[in-house]
């Protein structure tokens, strides 16, 4: 740290993210384990605006996608550099010193480091023994409230009527529902935005649309919530998405069908690793996610993280109190489990 920094702050760790990616199976940041579809790509090339030029305000065409397939209006969709961008925006715009924030004491890593950013107060509220969300927890807290739905990095899916409860408790505070992993088996909240002005719903392209690395994110809310966003975005980075990103964006919604043929692989990746995993003594967590919470009686979560890092393959191990046991492994090909597998059965061998 410079004797010029003014801040004391105590940033998010991103997984890591190695220089040599041929070395690893990498299942450590929940990313897609396929490509943008060729048809999304080519209509990028095709569809991009000149680089020479500002990225699009508007972006009438993409919001309007977006809108329609929750049956909402353009007005209702604000668009990030992907949703991490949009939770600090929503963190500027909904919290201050008086109105603090509220999320539970294990979910995604980020949301106390806005908070913390943003000089805002935040309650962590401890999930249940099982590590379920508990809804009434979250009922009359005059604070923001900010829950990822499925849950990370459970992979736990709250229902609709505990969402819609947690929304009836809160009328004068806004809910913010992280949506990142949605398309892996839940059932999306934005129903619910003809009802409740408090609701606003996070989602990303990074994970079921295969595009972390263009970064976008987006999010439905009341036209007056989603004005409040856009007047932070107008004070921070009016062009926040890049041209490419907008085009790929919008080519990837026009081929949907690749999508949701994508998605149903990785579910039913999924569905075959928790059973392999289960045969093999570990205590995996139901998921409705594009990675599974998995621990083993016999190997701390560290020493097996390590075990398998040393064998090629990584995934993610949070060293924090209730849930070290645990190693959250990201859902790839069928090819890319067997590995994951392989690596598991030597490591129990050698130990043996
Ligand atoms: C991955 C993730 C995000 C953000 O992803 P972006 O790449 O910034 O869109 C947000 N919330 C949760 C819970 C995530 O896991």
């Amino acid at each position: 740290m410079s004797r010029y920094f003014t801040r004391s702050l105590d940033p998010y760790v991103p997984g890591e993210q190695p220089e040599d990616l041929s070395r690893f199976v990498k299942l450590n940041t929940n990313e897609n384990p396929y490509p943008p579809s060729e048809r999304a790509l080519a209509f990028a090339r095709e569809h991009c605006r000149p680089m020479q030029l500002y990225s699009d305000l508007n972006v009438l065409d993409l919001r309007a996608a977006l809108a329609a397939e929750v049956g909402l209006e353009p007005e209702n969709v604000l668009l990030s550099n992907g949703s991490d961008e949009l939770l600090y925006f929503a963190f500027l715009a909904f919290c201050s010193g008086a109105r603090g924030a509220v999320f539970p004491d294990i979910s995604y890593g980020f949301y106390p480091v806005f908070a913390r950013l943003c000089g805002v107060p935040y309650q962590e509220i401890p999930l249940r023994a099982d590590l379920s969300i508990a809804p009434e927890d979250y009922f009359d807290r005059h604070q923001t409230v900010v829950l990822a739905n499925p849950n990370a990095p459970t992979g736990l899916l709250l229902g609709m009527e505990d969402i819609r409860a947690i929304l009836d408790r809160n009328r004068d505070s806004v809910v913010l529902i992280d949506e990142a992993y949605i398309d892996f088996g839940g059932q999306s909240c934005a129903a619910l935005l003809r009802e409740y002005d408090n609701l606003l719903v996070a989602r990303t392209f990074s994970k079921s649309r295969s595009m972390a690395g263009a970064r976008l994110g987006y999010a439905y809310g009341s036209a007056a919530l989603i004005g409040d966003l856009e007047t932070i975005r107008y004070s921070v980075n009016p062009y926040n998405v890049n041209s490419y990103t907008l085009a790929l964006g919008l080519g990837t919604m026009l081929d949907g069908d690749y999508t949701r043929q994508t998605c149903r692989s990785i579910q039913e990746n999924r569905e075959y690793t928790i059973e392999m995993l289960s045969k093999r003594g570990f205590e995996v967590l139901p998921s409705a996610a594009n990675f599974v919470f998995a621990r083993h009686p016999d190997y701390p979560g560290a020493a097996l993280y390590a075990a398998l890092k040393a064998r090629g393959v990584l995934v993610r191990h949070f060293d924090k109190p209730r849930i070290a046991d645990y190693n959250r492994i990201t859902i790839g090909t069928r090819a890319q489990m067997d590995a994951l597998l392989e690596a598991v059965d030597e490591i129990v061998r050698a130990e043996r």
